[in-house]
């Protein structure tokens, strides 16, 4: 147990990640005698489960990605720094970020790790460039991009196999995002967009959710697999099972199924396959003498620090620990916990109990109207899941304003048919093209040493 008589001022909490984990975990620390110090890789809290929304056109940005320092801007006891942790050092105690041009390094007392999790390909990661995957504001928008684009290109084309590459949209992976993800391009196709083509009929458009497992929603148990699987087909999604991916190219996907091998064209792919923690979760665990599982995550201790040291708790989707799963209420309950834990150790009161995860339910949305949630004993499927689900997430988006125009957006989408979000940027472009030139920091490489910042 960290020993705090020794320290001669305020107990500094660092923080990596403002995700559900990193964010609960600092504003659980509000009151308490410590100076916390977050660091994020991008200026706002994003609320994940709404991505494909924004992919959609259903949602803005800046509904489901609030800036941090506006969450926090009244906790006078957080500090919020902008920057990619590339290291910590254990030994030291320090944290070595990396900000557009620059590097920096801050010393800690304790630690809460909560840098979530990044997209798997499973090793083929150049997959990447022809079927993005869903895990920022980036990835959504370029999603956009690429599926509002897909009727446009068809509209223009003339060569009948060519309109058809167009508009076939593949999705990989039956979990919940995938799923949404389907279920929406869907409703685009169907609902949204007849009517404003005079060429092509988005109507034909073809949506195919691909999965190697033999179920949609695995997570979600047999019967409401039953029931998603049902309302999918009722929408008009394609739903391929026992269908593993080998290859992705710019103009299809290749398949091995039960009965052979295949190619899907398609200029459309999205990735919604698999998940695994960012490298900055093997660096931790090496470092430390810790064990990782098959995604990377940390094998923490029951009160989720990491083995052999009790000032480093790893929270969220980057904690492996009694197989609990990625979802948000894991991350919001092992970040208080681990904000718990910091508060008791400063009140010198004994260890709390192992860390015990409270399952409030999953949900997930097919198409409007239609939805699939288990909460406790209980299986939901179709409106009443909807309306559930439409309360939960209002209830979890962080922001007054957002949740106000939320529900504005999805009045226009649900009610009506409208999508007010369609602009795909040129700057996107660019951005992205910038990016490739100068890394993951969107800037120069940092020069000289690391600042310390106190
Ligand atoms: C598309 C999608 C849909 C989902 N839908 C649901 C759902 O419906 N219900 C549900 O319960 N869960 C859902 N999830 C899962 C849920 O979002 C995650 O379990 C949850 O966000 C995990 O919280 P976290 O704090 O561990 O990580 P995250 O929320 O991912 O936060 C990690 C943060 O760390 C930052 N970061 C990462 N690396 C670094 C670094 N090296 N340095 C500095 N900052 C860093 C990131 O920018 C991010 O802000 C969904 C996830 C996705 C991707």
């Amino acid at each position: 147990v960290v020993d705090m008589d020794e320290l001669d001022q305020r107990h500094r909490v660092v923080v990596i990640g403002a995700g559900f984990g990193g964010l609960f975990a600092t504003k659980a620390l509000k009151r308490a005698d410590v100076d916390v110090t977050l660091i994020n890789g991008t200026t706002h809290h994003l609320f994940q489960p709404l991505l494909y929304q924004v992919a959609t056109g259903i949602l803005s940005e800046g509904e489901i990605a609030v800036p941090i320092r506006e969450i926090l801007g009244k906790q006078r006891n957080a500090r919020v720094l902008l920057g990619w942790v590339d290291h910590v050092d254990v030994a030291a105690r320090t944290v070595t970020a990396t900000a557009p041009g620059l590097s920096y390094t801050v010393e800690y007392d304790t630690l809460i790790v909560a840098a979530g999790a990044s997209q798997s390909y499973f090793g083929n990661d150049k997959f990447a460039e022809f079927a993005p995957g869903m895990k920022s504001i980036d990835d959504a928008l370029e999603l956009r991009g690429r599926i509002f684009n897909a009727f446009e290109m068809a509209e223009l084309e003339t060569d009948p196999a060519a309109i058809e590459r167009w508009l076939t949209f593949v999705v990989v992976g039956a979990g919940a995002t995938g799923v949404e993800m389907a279920g929406q391009i869907a409703e685009l196709a169907h609902r949204t967009l007849p009517g404003q083509y005079r060429r092509i009929n988005p109507k034909q458009a073809r949506v195919i959710l691909l999965d190697a497992l033999d179920r949609v929603l695995p997570a979600f148990g047999d019967h409401l697999s039953t029931q998603g699987l049902r309302q999918l087909h009722r929408i008009g999604v394609e739903v391929e099972l026992e269908t593993k991916v080998v290859d992705v190219d710019a103009t299809g996907i290749e398949v091995d199924t039960k009965s052979g091998h295949r190619r899907i064209e398609s200029m459309t792919k999205m990735w919604a396959a698999g998940v695994a923690a960012p490298g900055l979760s093997r660096q931790i665990a090496e470092a430390a003498g810790a064990e990782t599982d098959r995604a990377g995550r940390i094998k923490v201790e029951p009160d989720c620090t990491v083995p052999g040291h009790p000032e480093i708790f790893a929270v969220g989707d980057m904690m492996a620990l009694d197989q609990l799963p990625g979802v948000a209420q894991v991350a919001i309950q092992s970040g208080r916990y681990a904000a718990r834990q910091v508060k008791r150790r400063l009140a010198h009161e004994g260890p709390d109990k192992p860390f015990h995860y409270f399952d409030k339910g999953s949900m997930a949305t097919i198409s409007r109207f239609s939805a699939v949630a288990s909460i406790g004993k209980f299986r939901f499927a179709g409106l009443l899941a909807w309306f559930l689900w439409l309360g939960v997430h209002l209830l979890y988006l962080v922001g007054f304003k957002n949740r106000l125009t939320t529900v504005l957006h999805w009045t226009v989408s649900f009610i009506g048919r409208g999508r007010s979000e369609r602009v795909a940027t040129v700057q996107q472009i660019f951005a992205r093209t910038a990016l490739k030139e100068t890394g993951d920091t969107g800037g120069p490489a940092p020069s000289g040493p690391p600042k310390r910042l106190s």
